[in-house]
């Protein structure tokens, strides 16, 4: 059976039917109208086709907000003002999916003056105008396609809004041709569970509708089965999901040695199953596509939800990180030629104190409210003296237990001198990586440099950890690399505290510490720390296991 490499990103097997994310349609060379009535004809075929699809989903749709959204993209699809539009572009000559295209572009000019709530929905029109475009070319419809059964969806890369509402029963498996370790479609896969490989060289050359199986774990890609492998495949994947699942508790070594696993969420949403506690909340999801900052009351809501859920648990929110990868609208930052290396994280807190305070606030008041252990901490946070304030700023709001994310090797190298202050470290290695090794998160090209198993990140990780033993302060790791079986026997062995990661990982995770002593993660670590590359690294590693 051939096989195809590339990088697992999400672990597990899937085996399924591939499906192509059908990119987005361009419009043919403009002709000229030979039958006004045709082209009408196509105007009204297109939008009904459209909006029986998005009803379909709409009536699919996992969570409430996703089906508001496509509801209300059916409502304009079959609005009486855009069909008037495009047929008046029509009478002036326009071919229907120009016809079309043309009436949605008033509408984007309408809606961006308005600004405020229709400016935000600017993203569905234009998800609206592809979809209308693709159904009047009689091509098939943009985005993740909706064939009514599972399938293994292959793509060059998944951006944040072609994976909204992605359904983990529905999509069994992800292929990207590009995309790395830390991209977008990373991160999903491994919250949804959905076993992973990125990088795949010749994934585009699968057919739609060709078995493969999908192997997160070892990168790999089968392809070419018969309807028997994909059953046994999936049966097999299903039965060590639910062992797994049923392994619960804290996390530890086989000697008992405690090492947290939280987990990493955006809401109270993405808490599945039992966790100890939460590692890293992620708080952009709030003020994603705004043109407003929410208001104090709506984060209090949020954080409420969240803590309320974990009483008497430990809950680690991260304040607002915007900037790069993550550009949030109504901040309004100057454009900046390097994002990854300008105002982002806490940062853009200088600009706009008041974003922060009101956070805090928010912060502060749900805490009160609820049983939940609140810490909180500050992300790309590259000095001693921005933790100092930054700490003072979270006592002042009555929040007692305030640390910092360590993203910059900077701060790295000035973790003794930051635990004066903060009362604790979390790793995001993700970012650590990227300003280590000076590439970027997001470019799949560079996946070597940004593979956790490098020496020069060990070393810093290896820093940070032996700051906090000494000052008695937890350090934890809460990117990406800490879901990583093998490398949290590393971490557990420098003396990282915890390890926080997408709630479906903790059982692997769980699993590996519980077969190794604290003793033997730390000749594990050594011998990684002793290496100078990261495959040495993994050999060693795997030699001392
Ligand atoms: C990180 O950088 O490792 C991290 C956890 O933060 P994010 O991925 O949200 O930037
Ligand atoms: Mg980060």
């Amino acid at each position: 059976m051939p096989e195809l490499h590339g990088i697992g990103v999400s672990p597990g097997r899937a085996a399924g039917a591939v499906l192509h994310l059908a990119p987005p349609p361009s419009l043919p060379a403009r002709s000229a109208v030979v039958d006004a009535e045709q082209e009408r004809d196509t105007v009204r075929r297109a939008a009904a086709a459209v909006a029986a699809e998005l009803t379909r989903r709409a009536e699919a749709a996992l969570d409430s907000t996703a089906a508001e959204v496509l509801h209300a993209q059916v409502l304009m699809a079959t609005d009486d003002m855009l069909t008037e539009a495009a047929f008046a572009a029509i009478e002036a000559g326009s071919p229907a999916p120009h016809a079309l295209s043309e009436a949605l572009a008033e509408h984007r000019a309408a809606f961006e003056a308005a600004g405020g709530y229709l400016a935000e929905r600017i993203a569905d029109l234009d998800d609206l105008r592809d979809r209308l475009v693709a159904a009047c070319l009689g091509l098939p419809m943009p985005g993740i396609p909706s064939p009514g059964h599972p399938f293994v969806l292959v793509a060059r890369d998944l951006a944040p809004a072609d994976t909204a509402g992605l359904d983990p029963s529905v999509v069994l498996g992800l292929i990207t041709a590009e995309g790395g370790p830390t991209s977008h479609t990373a991160i999903l896969a491994r919250t949804l569970g959905i076993p992973a490989v990125v990088r795949c060289s010749g994934v585009s050359d699968i057919a739609d509708l060709t078995l493969v199986v999908v192997d997160g774990s070892s990168g790999t890609v089968a392809v070419g089965l018969r309807d028997d492998d994909v059953r046994q495949v999936n049966a097999a994947e299903a039965e060590l999901r639910t062992a797994r699942a049923a392994s619960a508790g804290p996390g530890q070594t086989a000697d008992g040695h405690p090492v947290a696993l939280l987990a990493n969420i955006g809401s109270a949403r993405d808490l599945t199953g039992d966790v100890e506690g939460v590692g890293l909340f992620r708080t952009e999801l709030l003020y994603l596509d705004r043109t407003d900052p929410p208001t104090e009351q709506e984060q209090v809501e949020a954080y409420t939800a969240v803590f309320a859920a974990l009483p008497g648990r430990k809950v680690v929110v991260r304040t607002l990180d915007a900037g790069a990868d993550k550009p949030l609208p109504f901040l309004r930052l100057a454009g900046e030629p390097n994002p990854a290396l300008g105002v982002r994280g806490l940062r853009v807190a200088h600009r706009r104190p008041d974003v922060l305070s009101t956070q805090l606030a928010a912060i502060a008041t749900a805490a009160a409210a609820t049983e939940a252990d609140v810490w909180v901490m500050a992300p790309m946070v590259a000095t001693a003296s921005e933790a100092a304030e930054f700490t003072q700023a979270c006592r002042a709001h009555g929040l007692p237990t305030a640390g910092v994310m360590i993203e910059v090797p900077a701060a790295a190298l000035r973790a003794p001198a930051i635990l004066r202050d903060a009362d604790f470290l979390s790793l995001g290695t993700n970012d650590l990586s990227q300003y280590t090794f000076a590439a970027d998160r997001m470019c799949g090209d560079l996946a070597e440099l940004l593979d956790p198993w490098q020496p020069a990140l060990i070393a810093l990780i290896a820093a940070c950890a032996t700051a906090g033993t000494q000052a008695g302060k937890p350090v934890g790791v809460c990117g990406e690399s800490a879901a990583d079986p093998d490398f949290a026997l590393v971490l557990a062995g420098l003396g990282i505290t915890s390890l926080s990661m997408a709630p479906r990982s903790i059982p692997a995770v769980r699993e590996s510490l519980a077969a190794h002593t604290l003793q033997e993660c730390r000749q594990i670590a050594k011998a990684a720390l002793a290496a100078d590359t990261p495959e040495a690294a993994r050999a060693a590693a795997r030699r001392t296991a």
